[in-house]
């Protein structure tokens, strides 16, 4: 496949914010080229997992492998260059910027940064900026926002912008990417056309992790899902057997 993908391996990870413990000891492993999907209540600590697998938190204990490799202490930037991409439940885009730049600058995540600004101000770099800025348009088609291109960021809805957010981590060559409720605010076809595109996505071999209240679109998509429940893993399995344990479906209820 065209992408190789990364697998992630989370072991006893943990994570406290003065006294909440947000994450108490939790496991997971999403092989390589799979979709995992984590679910559970409001609260449970699902993106302090993903913040910590992309390193934006330090967990106070446990590990978290990147294709194997030990990635805490890594910052977040060393993370993402290592080929993990993100969306997040409030898309971070440059609103005046257009959506296809926005996709452009995800390049800065694979190659150095000051080397590509330099390379760009060369008059020889033209042909550079017009082979990026084609690509960055084939990942806006690929994502099925392309019509977007020339729209700033700020503009277009936030559901849009999630899939935008895909396109620029696609962009910077992300081989693990993790989608925080890339559902939320989506209309029904988007949402079918979104269960496609996270389908096609791991087809190429990418790896992704989603957290998602979309019980549905988790069911279509992901292979395994892992339930947290205040911190702790309360569930982990197949969704159709992890969606009919009576323990789950508690924790849902708030019971
Ligand atoms: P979920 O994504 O499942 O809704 P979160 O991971 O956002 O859950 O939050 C888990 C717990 O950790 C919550 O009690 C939340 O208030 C707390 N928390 C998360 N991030 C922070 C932070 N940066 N500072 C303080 N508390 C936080």
């Amino acid at each position: 496949p065209p992408i190789a993908g990364l697998a992630l391996d989370i072991s006893g990870l943990r994570k406290q914010f003065g006294g909440v413990l947000a994450l108490d000891g939790v496991d997971l492993s999403v092989p390589a080229g799979s979709c995992c999907a984590i679910v559970g209540p409001n609260g449970s600590g699902k993106t302090t997992l993903l913040n910590l697998a992309s390193g934006y938190y330090v967990p106070d204990a446990g590990s978290v492998k990147i294709g194997g490799v030990e990635a805490l202490g890594s910052s977040a930037q060393k993370i993402a260059a290592r080929g993990v991409g993100r969306t997040f439940q409030t898309p971070r885009l440059i609103a005046d910027l257009t959506a296809l730049d926005n996709v452009m600058l995800g390049a800065y995540t694979r190659e150095r940064a000051g080397l590509l600004a330099t390379a760009l101000r060369l008059p020889s770099a033209r042909a550079e900026a017009r082979r990026l800025r084609q690509e960055a348009l084939g990942f806006l088609h690929f994502v099925g926002v392309a019509d977007r291109a020339d729209v700033e960021a700020g503009e277009i809805p936030h559901g849009q912008q999630r899939l935008i957010e895909i396109a620029r981590a696609m962009m910077g060559g992300a081989r693990l990417i993790l989608l925080d409720e890339p559902a939320a605010g989506l209309s029904m076809s988007e949402l079918e056309r979104l269960e496609r595109l996270i389908m096609r996505i791991c087809g190429l071999g990418a790896t992704i992790v989603i957290v998602e209240h979309h019980l549905d679109l988790v069911a279509n998509v992901a292979s395994d899902v892992t339930v947290l429940d205040r911190g702790t893993v309360l569930a982990a399995g197949k969704p159709a057997m992890v969606f009919n344990d009576e323990r789950v479906m508690r924790a849902y209820m708030g019971e």
